[in-house]
């Protein structure tokens, strides 16, 4: 018989849902361990551009959506947390950028003019005066300053996982089996090479891609769909690329704007940009030779002056994991499912995770689950290693 430990929450998957829900679990007195089967972060979350989103975007094609409200409080609930005064202490998280911009490109400055002074979001985005428009944007289009701004995933992933180090422990791929025992069940994991039982009153399911597996393991009645939706990321790497943290419009408003640019850090201090937006969901039909050539294009297009010679090029193929939502839309707002003792959830975007646990801690408060058991789990040796962005 292997050894058997229990805890009040197992949760499994350790990117930007699973760490934040660690912590604020362990903050309201829970005892709660996190498995992760690969790569702290190394799913989507250190992979993300890391905008935290005040929800414009999703505005962008006409009245605020549900998208957009679930998501308008977030840039003040991260900010606080950042600054030390938050639900959970993010003060090791790095800020990249405190502004995020959108720019309507050559072409487009009066209908972006005209959106940002309707009714729905007017007051919420600030025009930025063309002495403060940085030099490769200037005479061209109109810039608006959101309530966005841009976090290093790589820092924020270090942030949630070094004070809960020793509650997180590797398991094997592929080892967790559930044994169910009259609606409750036991987990069957090999954690640094050895099997284990595991006792718990609630399995959280925070594995992104990795949940449909789980799903299956569990055995439940409703599993709820998931989806994803592929995406061909771009980076551009070279010394002379300034700073930029920016949605470039389209030829109109519409859901996805046609570039989104965020700016980070690699290995050899260069700037990276990292590309997004319609160029991505796009891409994804193209080789990664066409695709870089569809960037340079875009960005020649875009900043006449700048040379995008002698510089770094990467495709990177990433797939968003979702709940699956109608017509295979983008999901409105975090989600989570439950069923006996299992919970799944997938918070849809960075900026969601505080919801996400929210949403977490009212459905144990409803089950009338509290903290209580004692963790008799011993504390892990060597938690797993964080993920590191695709161009390092
Ligand atoms: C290219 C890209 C850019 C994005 N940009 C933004 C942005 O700017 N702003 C924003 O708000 N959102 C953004 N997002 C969305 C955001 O990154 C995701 O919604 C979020 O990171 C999902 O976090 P997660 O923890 O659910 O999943 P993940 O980060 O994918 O983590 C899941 C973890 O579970 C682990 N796992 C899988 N199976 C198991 C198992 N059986 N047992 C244990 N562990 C398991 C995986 O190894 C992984 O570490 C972006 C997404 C992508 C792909």
């Amino acid at each position: 018989m292997p050894p058997s430990y229990s805890t009040d929450i197992v949760i499994f998957g350790g990117g930007v849902a699973g760490l934040w829900l660690l912590n604020r679990l362990t903050a309201e007195g829970y005892q709660a361990i996190l498995l992760e089967r690969d790569r702290l972060g190394g799913g989507q979350s250190i992979n993300s551009q890391g905008i935290i989103h005040g929800g414009l975007k999703y505005a962008l094609h006409g009245a605020f959506s549900g998208a957009s409200r679930a998501i308008a409080d977030m840039p003040r609930r991260w900010r606080d947390c950042i600054e030390g005064h938050g639900e959970i202490d993010l003060s090791a998280c790095r800020v990249l950028s405190e502004q995020y911009y959108m720019w309507s490109g050559p072409g487009f400055g009066s209908g972006l003019k005209t959106f940002f002074g309707s009714k729905a979001v007017a007051g919420k985005a600030n025009l930025v005066a063309s002495e403060e428009t940085p030099e490769i944007l200037r005479g061209s289009g109109v810039l608006y300053r959101l309530p966005d701004f841009v976090i290093d995933s790589l820092s924020l992933i270090e942030a949630l996982s070094a004070p809960q180090k020793h509650r997180i422990s590797t398991i094997a791929n592929d080892s967790e089996q559930f044994v169910r025992r009259k609606g409750k069940r036991d987990l069957l994991v090999e954690i640094e090479g050895n099997l284990v039982e595991l006792k718990a009153n609630r399995y959280v399911f925070c594995a992104g891609q990795g949940n449909e597996r789980l799903i299956g393991q569990a055995n439940l009645d409703n599993p709820p769909s998931c989806q994803t939706r592929p995406l061909k990321m771009v980076s551009v790497s070279g010394a002379s690329l300034p700073p930029l943290f920016l949605h470039v419009l389209g030829k109109g408003l519409s859901a996805s704007p046609a570039l989104t640019i965020t700016s980070h850090g690699n290995a050899e201090e260069e700037t990276v940009w990292y590309l997004g937006g319609d160029l991505a969901e796009k891409g994804v039909s193209r080789s990664d030779e066409e695709q870089e050539e569809s960037a340079k294009q875009l960005l020649r297009r875009l900043f006449p002056m700048l040379n995008f010679e002698n510089l770094t090029w990467r495709c990177f193929d990433i797939d968003r994991a979702e709940p699956a939502s109608a017509r295979g839309g983008r999901p409105d707002n975090a989600l989570i499912c439950d069923e006996e003792d299992i919970i799944v959830v997938w918070p849809t975007k960075l900026t969601l995770a505080p919801v996400l646990g929210d949403m977490v801690i009212a459905r144990l408060t409803k089950d009338g689950i509290r903290p209580g058991t004692e963790n008799t789990l011993p504390a892990t040796a060597a938690s797993p290693p964080l993920g590191r962005p695709f161009w390092d």
